[in-house]
């Protein structure tokens, strides 16, 4: 079974609930090597005007084709209150961003794989790299370490470790 890592992003408020709800949606959904990773603080991609993000990425293997996985997160997304206005990077209550399924390397209308923009944004790579350090990107065959440390100041989203809210 392909290994799959998503990422997750909010930016509206209760941001660690939502994040919360959808990984214990997921945990059931596919229970199959499932592991989170804690949660970061980043700062709006390209210094959009925006509330901060929190960002966690999650593990699991799963059967489901790369396209059915897809529809089941967008779906997820509606349920957990996301609303699309038609702006780019709008806010939202859920994001769920499929970064990598397994090795598998495609680009179509409705799906890229790895995510297009992976090796550009660390609030991607530092919860990935926690889940797994040693995780490599199919595309360009280059480690995700590797990204992280070539990743130039100006995309930086000053990621901080952000502590979970039950542990206060
Ligand atoms: P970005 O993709 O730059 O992070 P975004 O997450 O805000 O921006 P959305 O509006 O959430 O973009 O998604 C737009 C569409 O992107 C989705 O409907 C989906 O069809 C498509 N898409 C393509 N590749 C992926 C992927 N790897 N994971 C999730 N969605 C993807
Ligand atoms: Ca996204
Ligand atoms: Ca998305």
């Amino acid at each position: 079974m392909p290994k799959v890592f998503v990422v997750l992003g909010s930016n509206i408020e209760p941001k660690s609930r939502y994040l919360d709800l959808a990984l214990a949606e997921l945990a059931q959904t596919y229970p199959v090597g499932f592991a989170a990773s804690s949660a970061y603080r980043s700062l709006p991609y390209q210094g959009l005007e925006q509330a901060a993000y929190l960002n966690r990425a999650c593990t699991f293997e799963t059967t489901q084709t790369a396209n059915v996985l897809l529809e089941s997160l967008l779906a997820l997304e509606l349920k957990l209150g996301r609303k699309r206005t038609g702006l780019h990077w709008d806010e939202r209550t859920l994001d769920l961003d499929i970064a990598l399924y397994g090795d598998l390397v495609l680009s179509s209308p409705d799906l890229t794989l790895p995510h297009y923009d992976l090796a550009n944004r660390d609030f991607f790579l530092v919860p990935l790299l926690e889940l797994d350090p040693r995780l490599v990107d199919p595309r360009s065959g280059q480690p995700l370490r590797l990204l992280l440390e070539a990743l130039p100041p100006s995309l930086k989203t000053q990621l901080e470790p952000w502590p979970d809210h039950d542990q206060g």
